[in-house]
């Protein structure tokens, strides 16, 4: 079975809106495997988003995330990495459409509720990387 890695950003828990993504996650029919609630260092998000260091806000995306302990939660499914991202939308909350995750909770491109995995290779490195 494929897993996924879900990280809840900050925005997502300072709006209490963690039981609603997981029950859309759920409602697809896929499973929680694990669960780690924790306050991201600079070390591991210097790793996670290593693809985007040469940004200009990449210090501000760095503040954000590491604003407050945020959950983590690996959940399994059949073709889970691709039919996650279909159900959050797009990166940019703004342009997500109504009845994505993001397009229905998000905020804008930074603050977009969660974060998934994009790649069934990525999803095992960051399993990896926060599950160890
Ligand atoms: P995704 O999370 O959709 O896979 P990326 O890997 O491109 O998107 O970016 C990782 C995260 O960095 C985004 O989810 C968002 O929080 C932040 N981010 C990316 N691009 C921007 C941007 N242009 N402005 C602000 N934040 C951004």
């Amino acid at each position: 079975m494929e897993k996924t890695l879900i990280i809840f950003k900050p925005d997502c828990m300072q709006k209490r809106c963690v039981g609603e993504v997981i029950q859309r996650f759920e409602a697809e029919g896929f499973s929680v495997c694990d669960s780690k609630m924790m306050t991201l260092s600079n070390d591991l998000l210097n790793d996670h988003y290593a693809h985007l260091t040469h940004l200009p806000f990449f210090g501000e995306i760095m503040d954000f995330m590491s604003s407050c302990p945020v959950l983590l939660l690996i959940f399994e499914g059949d073709n889970i990495v691709a039919r996650v991202r279909k159900l959050l939308g797009p990166t940019d909350s703004t342009i997500a459409p109504k009845g994505t995750v993001r397009g229905d909770l998000g905020t804008d491109k930074m603050r977009n509720i969660v974060h998934a995995s994009d790649s069934p290779e990525n999803a095992r490195a960051e399993i990896e990387r926060f599950f160890n």
